[in-house]
């Protein structure tokens, strides 16, 4: 049985790459689509329409429901209007999947204002803006006594969650996501909606040439692990309505595995009772790094 029929779900950034093998699958477990994309280069320049088309036109062609958002996620009215169209085109809103996402890799001694400003906006705000609109129609739809089962589905990355060389703007966006995702669960909850995240991997323009031997294509009958259409059942499962009873946490996930990332938790402590002189200060950390455990490498870190 196809697990989400008649939800209703908004993929951002679904023209392309990861969303819009997450599109073509929600479409394939019965859900209404709204696939938006901007249509924009990796930098986030040259907006086309032409991308999302696409994808609504492969859906149709297959039997499914979509229709196309060209809204620019980052900016609030906008976003605000593709909760609404969401809304006016198949009669409500289930599932918000935020994915929409650009790079601007640079070395952290060379990054510039306008590239923090541009990824900063477009993950951060793009992730923000879509959630707070479509928290406040369930809000209302709640308040009203009617049921809600909402769920907002962010994007991280590996590189949020353990830093990326030459991607400092682009790990800080992606951390940010992550704690956002905390906060949305921790909040959300009483009105019946749930938020995880993803650090996803897989094979799309965005990745390709940086990670070139990781993604390489396989042999044809062999299992084509970086192929983004492996990400996305976890995807759609969060979105159904069985997910329920779960929320607030970060799922790492390529190819054939998922897994639970653990996230920041606290760690050894040693409490004095008192304020610290600072000359004394380097004996204790040492003592308590000793005991801790140790970090993942960032990526890219030789
Ligand atoms: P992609 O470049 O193929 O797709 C991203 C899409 O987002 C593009 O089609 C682009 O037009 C759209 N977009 C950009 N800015 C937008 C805006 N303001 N409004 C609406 N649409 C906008 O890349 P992808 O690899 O499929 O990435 C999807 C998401 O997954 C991103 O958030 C990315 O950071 C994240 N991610 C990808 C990988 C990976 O291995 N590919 C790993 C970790 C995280």
């Amino acid at each position: 049985m196809a697990i989400c029929e008649n939800r209703v779900v908004i993929i951002t950034g679904a023209g392309r790459g990861l969303g819009r093998a997450h599109a073509l699958a929600f479409a394939a477990e019965g859900a209404s689509v709204v696939v938006n994309d901007l249509g924009v280069a990796q930098d986030g320049s040259d907006p086309s329409s032409a991308p999302a088309q696409q994808v609504v036109d492969e859906i149709v062609a297959a039997g499914g429901k979509a229709v196309v958002s060209n809204h620019d996620v980052a900016d609030w009215e906008s976003a605000g209007e593709m909760i609404q169209l969401a809304v006016d085109t198949f009669g409500g809103l289930d599932v918000v999947v935020n994915n929409a996402g650009i790079v601007r890799d640079r070395m952290f001694v060379n990054s510039e204002q306008s590239e923090w400003e541009a990824v900063l906006r477009v993950h951060v705000l793009g992730h923000a803006a879509p959630a707070r609109h479509a928290a406040s129609y369930w809000r209302t739809k709640s308040k009203a006594g009617e049921p809600v089962s909402g769920r907002i589905i962010n994007t991280s990355s590996g590189a949020g969650l353990m830093g990326s060389i030459a991607q400092a703007a682009y790990s800080a966006a992606k951390g940010a996501i992550a704690s956002m995702t905390l906060v949305q669960a921790a909040e959300l909850g009483r009105i019946g909606v749930t938020a995880n995240a993803i650090a996803p991997a897989a094979r799309t323009r965005m990745t390709e040439d940086a990670f070139k031997d990781m993604m390489a294509e396989v042999d044809e009958g062999a299992f084509d692990a970086m192929d983004p259409a492996n990400v996305s059942p976890l995807v759609v499962w969060l979105g159904s309505e069985d997910s329920g009873d779960v929320t607030g946490r970060v799922f790492e996930v390529e190819g054939g595995i998922i897994g639970i990332a653990e996230g920041f938790n606290h760690g050894p402590r040693f409490d004095k009772g008192a304020r610290w002189d600072p000359a004394e200060v380097g004996a204790v950390v040492r003592d308590l790094l000793a005991e801790a455990v140790e970090p993942t490498p960032v990526y890219g870190a030789s």
